[in-house]
């Protein structure tokens, strides 16, 4: 079965890192993905640079980055202002983020969830318009950082509000990495069934050691696109505690084991995350760089 996972560490991998990485590195980080055979990649956020200074390059790195048939970059949209950067960049896709709480969301995006909506809602029409890949994403659509739990109630109520703005795709997001297989397994069911027309795609932190699991059940459920970052670098520079996103390279190495098929090569991104870890000057979160693959590699 095929599973298209979303290479993010780009964006949100590299969004919450103290020191700025130079625009030839996160070139570098895309070139690398895309020749492992990473075929979606969020490679940029269109975020005021004063709010993340990380992304201020944005511009520069879409510039550098290989223009080849098959691979689509994303970049994450706020306002319109956002999606006049991302046109003008040359995106293929955009994401929307509407966050589930009003806490979050205010000091997030700067919104409430209801003004969240409406943007997402202007945006779409206007990147539709343009011929853009439209992803909206829920984001702490497993517990809220400031409000604590989110009912499934509430997350299926926003599925069916922004599911009429035709998005291609409906991705749930774990922020904060509090879910857990069995609440993951019931909103990506009833996401789906909600929005039949949307694929479902599925956004996990490893926070406490669930992101995994998480992705697994996501995938029984129906989800057939994850979200990774290579060495499972990232976090969310609103979220507090918030840790790194699943790493591309352990999620593949289950995926390759149970018969998956994504096209993306796992070698070669376990040497992307063991370079990233010397880029960064940290070792990456990913196990895969230290154990290496099973059976071992002959050559
Ligand atoms: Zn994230």
């Amino acid at each position: 079965m095929d599973v298209t996972v979303v290479e993010v560490a780009p964006r949100d991998g590299l969004q919450n890192e103290p020191e700025i990485v130079s625009t030839a590195d996160k070139i570098r980080l895309i070139e690398r993905s895309i020749a492992a055979g990473v075929r979606r990649i969020e490679a940029v956020s269109f975020v005021h640079p004063r709010r993340v200074p990380q992304m201020a390059d944005a511009e520069a790195v879409l510039a550098g980055v290989p223009r080849m048939d098959g691979v689509s970059y994303a970049g994450l949209v706020f306002n319109e202002r956002g999606l006049d950067r991302a046109l003008a960049a040359g995106v293929h896709e955009i994401n929307v983020v509407v966050v589930a709480t009003d806490t979050f969301s205010l000091r997030n995006q700067g919104c409430t969830v209801a003004d969240g909506i409406e943007r997402w809602r202007a945006l779409a029409a206007r990147a539709a318009d343009s011929g853009l890949v439209r992803t909206v994403t829920i984001a702490a659509a497993f517990g809220c950082p400031f409000e604590g739990e989110v009912a499934e109630s509430t997350v299926l109520e926003l599925v069916r509000r922004v599911a009429q703005d035709g998005p291609q795709e409906i991705a749930l997001a774990d922020t904060i990495g509090v879910g857990t297989p069995d609440r993951v397994r019931a909103l990506v069911a009833a996401t789906g069934a909600i929005a039949p027309d949307a694929d479902v795609r599925c956004h996990f932190h490893n926070t406490r050691n669930t992101g995994y699991a998480n992705a697994f059940a996501a995938l029984e459920a129906g989800a057939r696109v994850l979200d990774a970052s290579t060495g499972g670098i990232g976090g969310c520079p609103f979220a507090p505690a918030a840790t790194g996103n699943i790493a591309t390279e352990d999620l593949l190495y289950t995926l390759d084991r149970m018969g998956y098929v994504t096209g993306i090569d796992l070698g070669r991104v376990i040497e992307t995350g063991r370079w990233l870890g010397e880029v960064l000057a940290a070792p990456v979160p990913a196990l895969l760089g230290r154990a290496g693959p099973f059976p071992p590699e002959t050559k």
